[in-house]
């Protein structure tokens, strides 16, 4: 345990940790929207007189939230799935047992199922995923509930407030404090309008019809990227099974599966969003061949090992992410390399597509010993790295 997980709540001190665990991180798994939202929501608990405060947590990044209220009723409703496993783990960790279920982790691609009295919002990093949310939480906010969102002011814009105003009501900030903010918001607005999310868009030059829920990478237009890894997929070995991670709305897959009728495909991502995008996608792409895809929840690939729900691997495409909430980094594309080395068969290939300027074929050759680009542009680069056996590693 670091000086920088010691977490300081209104209840008690937790150890308090990121997840993914990187060696040597400096980084805290809260900032100070946490503890400026904690502060006040424990205000408002501690002056009510009424016994119940049943609390909504609404993107609860590591848990600080989670822990900060787990003596209450709480819904966490998230669309990360590490979030959920970070807040889960961060419970264990302080001992805390999540006795009667009094804490639920729910995927944001369900719906809430009552009434809350505290409503607690993280500003999510996309608009659309809080305006979706928004949208959806106007049923369970009572007469006397008290909404509360937070950010750093850096990521608190007019159009932030905006979608509070427009969606809930009368909404005013607070001070900032250690350049954090808070947002009132007010349920006075009748509005009756569903959430515009998921929407289609269609992409004339590769036929591909994709439903995007709101917080989908890209949603309003193939990623440049990615369609430029889409154009050389067609050159890709041929594989019984390709695993698609941090697939998003599966367009790689998808695209795969046209050059290679027979593969079977995984789908894997953190987002819930992206991975009901991703479902709903190939079903409509391949109705006939609901057999040949699964599609997973999970943190790279660390909840997989080659013998059990995968299959063996040939072929893993990736475009990897370059940020993990707010802070911007490479470690989750170094874990996506290193695991899908694990899962692959000796032979089999990984295909990433990425920004030149990142670098990823040194990450490549240091994590598979060999490296090729597959193709490039001013902008990106398509490289691919084979696992080789262990003789033939050593021999290059
Ligand atoms: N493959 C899609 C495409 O090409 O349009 C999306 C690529 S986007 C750059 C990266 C994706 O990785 C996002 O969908 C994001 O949710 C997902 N992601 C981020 N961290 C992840 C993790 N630790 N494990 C699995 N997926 C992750």
């Amino acid at each position: 345990m670091t000086n920088n997980q010691q977490f300081k709540a209104p209840s008690a001190s937790y150890t308090l940790q990121r997840l993914p665990i990187i060696a040597n991180d400096t980084l805290r798994a809260w900032d100070a929207a946490d503890e400026y939202l904690i502060d006040t929501a424990y205000e408002i608990i501690n002056a009510r007189t009424n016994d119940e405060q049943s609390i909504l947590l609404i993107n609860d990044t590591f848990g600080a939230l989670t822990l900060a209220f787990n003596e209450f009723s709480l819904d966490n409703w998230s669309d990360s799935y590490i979030s959920h496993l970070a807040a889960e783990e961060n419970l264990t960790i302080n001992k805390i047992e999540n006795e009667d279920n009094r804490i639920q982790f729910i995927p944001s691609t369900k719906g809430l199922s009552k009434k809350y009295k505290l409503i607690l919002i993280k500003i999510p990093k996309t608009l659309s995923l809080l305006e979706d949310q928004l949208f959806r939480l106007k049923a369970h906010i009572d007469d006397d509930t008290k909404i509360i969102a937070a950010a750093m002011t850096k990521h608190i814009h007019n159009s932030t407030l905006d979608v509070f105003e427009k969606i809930i009501g009368t909404t005013t900030t607070s001070l900032a404090k250690k350049k954090a903010r808070l947002i009132f918001a007010t349920n006075d607005k009748s509005n009756t309008n569903k959430s515009p999310y998921p929407t289609k868009i269609t992409d004339e030059k590769t036929r591909l019809t994709l439903i995007n829920h709101s917080n989908v990478f890209s949603k309003d237009k193939l990623d440049i990227g990615s369609r430029f890894l889409i154009q050389h997929l067609h050159e890709c070995p041929e594989a019984a099974h390709i695993i698609d991670i941090g697939c998003g709305n599966g367009a790689l897959g998808i695209i795969a599966k046209r050059h290679q009728p027979n593969t079977k495909i995984s789908f894997v991502d953190e987002s819930y969003n992206a991975i009901a995008s991703a479902k709903e996608n190939y079903n409509l792409a391949y109705p006939e061949s609901a057999d040949d895809a699964s599609f997973h929840e999970s943190n790279a690939l660390a909840q997989f090992s080659p013998s059990e729900k995968f299959p063996k691997t040939q072929l893993v495409l990736c475009n990897p992410p370059f940020h993990q909430v707010h802070s911007i980094g490479d470690h989750i594309a170094w874990e996506m390399f290193k695991q899908s080395r694990e899962i692959l068969e000796t032979d089999g290939e990984i295909w990433v597509v990425g920004n030149r300027h990142l670098g990823y074929h040194i990450k490549l050759k240091k994590v598979f010993g060999n490296c090729r680009t597959i193709a490039s542009n001013p902008k990106f680069v398509i490289l691919a790295a084979k696992k080789l056996d262990k003789l033939n590693r050593s021999r290059k």
